[in-house]
């Protein structure tokens, strides 16, 4: 988990950096809003924790162009308890929760945990899997026992639907339905080429699950 730490209170950036790195973060830290809208844009970070009142750029300011930009990294305001008005603000501005400094560290990791969590459950609900092979949708790839490998597109529609159907044989027909359209002409045997490199990948990555071919019908998955 990758965190950004926008604060101009240089003793608070750093207690904050070191207690989320002891906590197994990855940190960056800025001091500037300049610096902070920067990195922010990067996309890089599962969440960024952001002080409002910033030299060169406010934090109000620094979310609404990440957020203009389609940025959607979760972002934590740290506000001082006279901040009310700059709090609705930026809950306005789309920021995810705030923290009235000064706070205590349980709350602190509290709430990050709660706004990584939610993209991590996303993740998860990315992720298929079949006999410990699994599927994953975000990174376009298969895994087996920490060995992966890269699906393209279409390789990954058709390990899709085969997953979602385990245990019956999984029509020709309705692979080109799903994947292609009705309307498509993509013939028989261009999905025999996709079946045949998904088999190579998935005895690359040293699994034993297999592609059956039920002869004339379609395929499925063992
Ligand atoms: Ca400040």
């Amino acid at each position: 988990m990758k965190l950004l730490v926008v604060e101009d209170e240089i003793q608070l950036a750093d207690a904050l950096t070191e207690i989320l790195k002891r906590n197994r973060y990855i940190v960056d830290t800025v001091y500037d809003g300049i610096d902070g809208l920067d990195s922010a844009l990067t996309g890089m970070y599962d969440c960024i924790l952001l002080d409002i009142m910033l030299p060169g750029m406010n934090g109000i300011e620094i979310l609404r162009n990440l957020r203009k930009e389609k940025i959607s990294t979760p972002v934590l305001l740290l506000t001082a308890r006279s901040e009310i008005e700059d709090k609705i603000n930026g809950l306005d501005c789309g920021a995810d929760d705030y923290l009235t400094k000064p706070f205590i560290t349980g709350e602190l990791l509290a709430r990050v945990r709660a706004l990584t969590r939610r993209k991590g459950e996303i993740f998860d609900e990315n992720k298929l899997t079949f006999n410990g092979l699994e599927l994953n949708k975000s990174s376009c790839s298969m895994i087996y026992k920490g060995n992966d490998v890269k699906l393209s597109l279409k390789e990954y529609q058709i390990m899709e639907l085969l997953i979602s159907n385990t245990n019956r044989i999984l029509p020709k027909e309705r692979i080109i339905e799903k994947i292609w359209g009705y309307e498509s002409d993509v013939e028989y045997n261009n999905i025999e080429v996709y079946i045949s490199f998904l088999r190579k990948k998935l005895s690359a990555i040293g699994t034993d699950t297999q592609i059956k071919t039920a002869r004339g019908i379609g395929y499925s998955l063992v």
